[in-house]
């Protein structure tokens, strides 16, 4: 279980966010196993949003702003991709964005995130 880390998570008055013995109930940040924004830091939009008005300006200072344009050539243009042969059964391939080549992948090169052709950002 953790706390949804946004800032105003508790100043949401939804029913569920009520917490607390009787006489003493308060609205309090959402506590989940499980949340799907933000990497799964946030119960909602919402909350991942208001975090990123507060914190993303310091978070960006701290982690590198991109200060100049990137570009997407040959050499950092690879993505996975997988379709279907005539047996049904699924081939798992590496595509060049911008040379459109065509690379076999294994299954497990596939669900690698580590691995990749790419040499650049
Ligand atoms: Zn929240």
């Amino acid at each position: 279980m953790k706390f949804c880390q946004g800032p105003k998570c508790h100043q949401y008055k939804t029913k569920d966010r009520i917490k607390g013995t009787k006489g003493n109930k308060t609205y309090q940040t959402r506590r989940k196993s499980s949340m799907y924004y933000g990497g799964g830091n946030f119960c909602s939009f919402q909350c991942y949003n208001d975090w990123a008005n507060e914190f993303a300006d310091r978070a960006i200072d701290h982690f590198g702003r991109t200060t100049t344009a990137k570009h997407l050539t040959e050499q950092n243009a690879w993505y996975k991709d997988y379709t279907w042969n005539s047996n049904n059964d699924t081939v798992y391939i590496y595509i060049n964005g911008i040379t459109k080549e065509q690379r076999p992948l294994t299954k497990e090169q596939y669900s690698d995130k580590s691995y990749t052709l790419n040499t650049g950002e």
